[in-house]
């Protein structure tokens, strides 16, 4: 029996457990500890290979097979796999489902979804024959079906305005018209929500974020069925976007303090965003664990824990959130999130670069936004650099001495 599938009464262990243990071999005497990492692109086979062929392209390096198992239990989905980014991951589950086929060539997504997702599906999946219909609203999903649909995609939390869609009236209509239903779950990681166990048929990370969570890897994953995961390992045997055996391990390393930093950031983000929200400075404070964010009864119905991102719009507009974010010292600014660090962005200037003002207002984008990843700090040593970098200007000093 593997220590971690089930307790000594039959259940299943915490999810802090399975982040440390699952996956992994069965200890024995005299074999390391850590999964040992396997950096070969190749396994010696009989002259004629039986079975599983061992090449790192396959996926089916021991790396890889860890942290997929690793990632199948913390999601509680029958099987895991690793692939090269969080884009690698979508691009290749979205084309394990969708095609160029008169059946299968269009795709219902949510209207708001992180900035790579959107150009994938206004530029790069029309190149390839494939068309999808946005939904700004709860109702729209149903009426956007159409004969050739192939896939519901959603995210949740969004980047960076931490909407939370309708999930269940999005699964109920997955079902109804028995659609696969595809949800990047990047912002959550399966410590705060687990979409398999509401009615998804694929999770989706990007686990350069949370799930490796120190800013050292680039990496995506994705979980689901045996059926629906062994899908996207063919596609990933096709387009190769496997990812490197000493990724994998770095990703192994990551995901086994997973429920821990999760519990930080949970903590840390939540006492900022009810601090900030009350300062004279901010003039909105965007999480979905605050009361005054639109979707706050759907978080707390869905999530079991609000996550480490929030949003703030700065009163003052965009030189005033540029004038913030150049005084912060402790928080620095960077493209990404989901690591220890704490790290600070300005949407106009990274995800939403390449929309106009207009369509960044329309975006949920108001001037002044910075979106922050709370890392796993002090939350008083973040919230005095917030205060210092939010305080009035002090009025330009005198030069000289005084008198
Ligand atoms: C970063 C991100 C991605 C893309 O992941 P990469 O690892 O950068 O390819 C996808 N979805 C969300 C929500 C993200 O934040």
């Amino acid at each position: 029996m593997k220590r971690d599938d089930v307790r000594p009464d039959g259940t299943r262990p915490g999810l802090s457990t399975r982040a440390v243990h699952a996956g992994e071999a069965e200890p024995r005497a005299g074999e390391p500890v850590v999964t040992p990492l396997a950096q070969t692109s190749t396994f010696f086979t009989e002259p004629v290979p039986e079975g599983e062929v061992l090449y790192t392209r396959y996926g089916t390096n021991p790396n890889h097979l860890v942290v997929g198992r690793k990632l199948a239990a913390l999601e509680g989905a029958e099987a895991g796999l690793v692939l090269a980014s969080g884009m690698a991951a979508e691009a290749t589950a979205i084309l394990a489902f969708a095609g160029a086929a008169a059946s299968r060539n269009h795709i219902v997504a949510q209207a708001e979804l992180y900035g790579g997702t959107l150009g994938l599906f206004r530029h790069d999946l029309p190149a390839l024959g494939i068309e999808t219909t946005p939904v700004d609203d709860d109702e729209g999903w149903e009426a956007a079906i159409r004969p050739e649909t192939a896939l519901l995609y959603a995210e949740l939390p969004v980047n960076p305005t931490l909407r939370i869609p309708d999930f269940p009236r999005i699964v109920e209509v997955a079902r109804r018209h028995a659609l696969p239903l595809l949800v990047d779950a990047t912002f959550a990681t399966p410590i705060n929500f687990r979409p398999l166990e509401h009615g998804a048929t694929l999770t989706i990370h990007s686990a350069t974020k949370y799930l490796g969570g120190h800013s050292d890897l680039t990496a995506g994953a994705v979980a689901g069925s045996e059926v629906v995961v062994e899908r996207v390992r063919q596609k990933m045997k096709a387009f190769g976007g496997v990812l490197d055996p000493h990724a994998t391990w770095l990703l192994e390393r990551g995901m086994k303090t997973l429920a821990l930093r999760v519990e930080r950031h949970n903590a840390n983000a939540l006492a900022l965003a009810g601090w900030l929200e009350a300062h004279p400075a901010v003039g909105r404070v965007l999480y979905p664990g605050l009361p005054s964010h639109p979707d706050h009864e759907r978080a707390r119905a869905l999530l079991d824990g609000f996550g480490g991102m929030l949003s703030i719009v700065v009163r003052g507009g965009d030189d005033a959130a540029l004038r913030v974010c150049s005084r912060l010292k402790l928080m620095r600014a960077a493209p990404s999130l989901g690591g220890v660090d704490t790290l600070v962005s300005m949407p106009r200037f990274t995800s939403h670069v390449a929309l106009s003002r207009e369509q960044r207002h329309a975006a949920g984008i108001d001037d002044g936004f910075i979106r922050i990843s709370v890392g796993i700090e002090d939350e008083a040593d973040l919230r005095a650099d917030l205060a210092q970098a939010l305080a009035p200007e002090a009025p330009a000093g005198r030069s000289g001495t005084a008198g």
